[in-house]
């Protein structure tokens, strides 16, 4: 059995991130990836403009920026503007592209089609029956993660989120507030450069895929937007952390649960989550100072869409507050981020 110092399983922004920092520092490094390319992902592609400018990703993959945030609740239309972009939209398939080339140049082996069907201990096995040996193992692997199942961690809390990615670009990047469809949830409108993401998020303990697939079509044909003719992609989102740091074991990104219960953001988280994984591999007395302020920061959106869950008058009246207090800039947008 050929051993490895780490494997990563997934590709994607927290696995490829891991894998990047620990080759850099001259460790071997192999991930290995179910899908038969690397990038794809359901996904509205939104990350705090701040976020992206820390994470060191490239001009070239921003897709549209906006200063101007269009809320829009039951009783408000708001139109709130700043005075740098807040959310930038980028492409999941060009940062996953860019993030492999960041992962090659480094000396990571990545493996396509390679999907991870057992975990044990020291030793992962693929669907062609291939065992091979770790000394360190990154679960990098999304929201149904094997490596968390394999730790004995259950995914109680999710969301789900459903993405149209329609042709056109529209003006405005625009969030929907409507507990009377959404629950704590929400519609957004996300423009990217020639393309919009159109969909829904939800607590699936609110609302199942088909109701809240059922209530963005009729938000949509509220607004006007024809959803017929694009297809809908659906995907869990983990928010259930319970710890990433089980040494020889990591969590990254939606397989830590480390994903916003409130809005669903979750590839800043993974990147974070990712780069210190590697760290604490690296050092094993790392600190994980951005990761920790990260972590409060989801406990925060956690109580936070507990509360709205908790009543329908409570939700309706906490987010007209929420959406007033950005009005009138007492609070940040980035209270919605997780940056
Ligand atoms: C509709 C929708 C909209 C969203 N919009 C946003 C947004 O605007 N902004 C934002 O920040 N977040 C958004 N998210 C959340 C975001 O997509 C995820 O939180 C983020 O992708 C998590 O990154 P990750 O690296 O942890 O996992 P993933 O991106 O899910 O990557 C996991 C990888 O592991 C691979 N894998 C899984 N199992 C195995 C296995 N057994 N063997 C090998 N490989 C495996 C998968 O193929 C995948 O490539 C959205 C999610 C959804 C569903």
């Amino acid at each position: 059995m050929r051993t490895f110092e780490t494997i990563i399983i997934g590709a994607g922004p927290g696995g490829l991130a891991c894998a990047t920092r620990l080759a850099r520092h001259g460790r071997q490094v192999l991930v290995l990836e179910r899908r038969p390319q690397v990038g794809p992902k359901v996904c509205a592609g939104g990350i705090p403009h701040h976020a992206l400018e820390e994470l060191g990703l490239p001009p070239e993959l921003r897709e549209a920026e906006f200063p101007l945030q269009v809320i829009r609740t039951p009783w408000q239309q708001a139109r709130v503007r700043f005075e740098q972009p807040v959310i930038t939209t980028i492409n999941r398939q060009r940062l996953g592209g860019w993030q492999l080339q960041q992962a090659l140049g480094a000396g990571v082996e990545v493996r396509t089609d390679s999907p991870v069907t057992a975990v044990g201990d020291g030793w992962v096995e693929g669907a062609n029956g291939e065992r091979l040996g770790y000394r360190h193992l990154v679960g990098a692997d999304g929201a149904a993660s094997l490596v968390r199942r394999r730790l004995g961690l259950a995914s109680r809390r999710l969301g789900v989120g459903i993405n149209y990615q329609v042709p056109g670009r529209w003006p405005d990047m625009e969030w929907h507030l409507d507990p009377g469809l959404f629950g704590n949830g929400y519609a957004w409108i996300f423009p990217h450069r020639e393309t919009t993401s159109i969909g829904a998020y939800a607590d699936r303990a609110e609302l199942g895929a088909l109701e809240l697939a059922a209530r963005l079509h009729r938000w949509a044909q509220g607004l006007g937007i024809g959803l017929g003719q694009t297809r809908a992609r659906a995907a869990l989102i983990n928010f259930d952390y319970q710890g990433w740091d089980f040494r020889p074991l990591f969590l990254t990104g939606d397989a830590a649960g480390l994903a916003s219960g409130f809005t669903g953001e979750g590839i800043y988280p993974a990147i974070v989550s990712g780069e210190a994984a590697a760290s604490a591999i690296l050092d094993p007395a790392f600190q994980p100072v951005r990761l920790t302020r990260l972590i409060r920061r989801q406990r925060l959106h956690h109580r936070l869409q507990k509360l709205l869950a908790t009543h329908k008058l409570i939700c309706q009246i906490s987010l007209e507050m929420l959406v007033l207090a950005i009005r009138a800039k007492i609070i940040g947008f980035e209270a919605l981020e997780m940056y």
